[in-house]
């Protein structure tokens, strides 16, 4: 068989079994083709993605705006390095920085590699500008958070699978409870070389995680007591998601130092940014950091695509109001549920809680039954289902969607 050759969805799997290291636990389902909130599978199955890849496809599967940008840089000049200037970044920087209200950007091209960016800019800040002594400066960061997969930022993680016998561990990180501001009091009080707060304002893969009313806003006023830096990781909360831009928008919080990735580039190619203001960012000299393909060409292209579709398509009010559908209709349900506890979300970044013990099976099989009905989830947890569909969606699709999801949960109440 040549290695292109068409395969089963059992094929596929199979291949991806032996030959693929084996850091993944997939829904079993193989998808090869998406476009708007639709995905199929090799049989020709169609599904709705209400995953979109942990809020990358935001603007929904391949987009014909962001694609034609793609193709037509990747035509053009696809990588120059750093190395040299080229055309596309500038034009792509200074659009960025202006779309979300800050002096400079930092390009760079996963959600984790972001998130170091922010910690190194934070530490460097710390000392050159705060006045830190050397090799003292902490991070506050939260309990049950997820940055990503670095060694770093798993050894500020609390989750065994992601920690264990991958140290030793990076020094210099405190954590704290989310959503507890008296926690985050207590250590700013008692600690003066606290450079940074890093915080999902939404705990996506804590299991959305929504925190009080006002602790942003709380937080970030500490913040600016303390003199430290709020770092917010909006990878996956960021860019329309939850009904706003930003989710630290609900409170109107600037943060010191943004993190966006995912749907930064509408799920096309990995584009993530690091935005601050100059009196932080101009820490950074040339040598201090970088990647290969950071600010290449495309990312470029593909990142003001991205960004002009949430604009002119109304993402961010779609994902609002459909936000506030999708959760009341979630909440009549539940009234009369043995089998879901809670909806809680904001904008279509939502989650139910399912009626049962944290390490049960529930949630993965209530999935396969979503996925044979025609509706792809993934759990957070052995009891917590995300929902994230694309935010190109309709009303129509969505109230689709609901019965979906509200017939396959008849199927397990007792
Ligand atoms: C996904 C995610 C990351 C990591 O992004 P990668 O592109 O997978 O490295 C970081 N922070 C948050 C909040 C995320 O959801």
């Amino acid at each position: 068989m040549a290695v292109l050759d068409h395969i089963s969805s059992q094929e596929a799997m199979a291949l991806e079994n032996k030959y693929g290291a084996q850091n993944y636990h997939p829904l079993p389902v193989v998808l090869s083709r998406g476009e708007g909130v639709y995905v199929w599978d090799v049989e020709g199955k169609k599904y709705y993605d209400f995953l979109s890849a942990y809020s990358s496809v935001n603007q929904g599967h391949c987009h014909p705006k962001i694609v034609d940008a793609m193709t037509h840089q990747a035509q053009t000049l696809t990588l120059t390095s750093r190395a040299f200037y080229n055309d596309m970044l500038g034009k792509y920087e200074k659009y960025v920085a202006q779309y979300f209200g800050f002096d400079k950007v930092l390009p760079i091209n996963t959600g984790a590699e972001a998130v170091e960016t922010a910690l190194k800019v934070c530490r460097k800040w710390a000392y050159e500008v705060k006045g830190i002594d050397t090799n003292k400066a902490k991070i506050i960061v939260c309990k049950n958070n997820f940055h990503g997969r670095t060694t770093t930022i798993i050894s500020f993680s609390n989750d065994p699978v992601a920690r264990k016998n991958f140290g030793p561990y990076t020094e210099g990180f405190i954590k704290i409870e989310y959503d507890n501001i008296q926690a985050l009091e207590d250590v700013l009080a008692q600690n003066p070389n606290v450079a940074g707060f890093l915080v999902e304002p939404i705990q996506g893969e804590a299991g959305v995680y929504v925190p009080s009313e006002g602790y942003l806003a709380k937080a970030k006023d500490l913040c600016e007591t303390y003199n430290v830096l709020f770092i917010a990781d909006e990878v996956q909360t960021g860019i329309a998601r939850t009904g706003r831009m930003l989710a630290v928008d609900h409170e109107n919080v600037k943060p010191d130092i943004l993190v966006l990735g995912k749907a930064l580039s509408g799920g096309v190619y990995p584009v993530s940014a690091v935005l601050a203001n100059n009196e932080i960012m101009n820490v950074i000299r040339p040598g201090n950091h970088g990647s290969t393909y950071g600010g290449n060409p495309i990312a470029a292209a593909v990142a003001i695509a991205a960004l002009e579709v949430v604009k002119q398509e109304g993402l961010t009010e779609n994902a609002e109001d459909l936000g506030v559908l999708f959760r009341s209709k979630l909440n009549k349900y539940i009234e009369n549920s043995n089998i879901v506890k809670l909806v809680r979300g904001k904008g279509l970044l939502n989650a139910i809680v399912i009626n049962d013990h944290e390490d049960s099976d529930t949630a993965w099989n209530i999935c396969l039954a979503l996925r044979d009905n025609g509706l792809l989830a993934k759990p957070t947890h052995g009891n917590i289902i995300r929902f994230a569909p694309p935010l190109v969606m309709t009303e129509d699709q969505l109230l689709d969607c609901v019965n979906i999801i509200i017939s396959t949960l008849n199927q397990f109440e007792k």
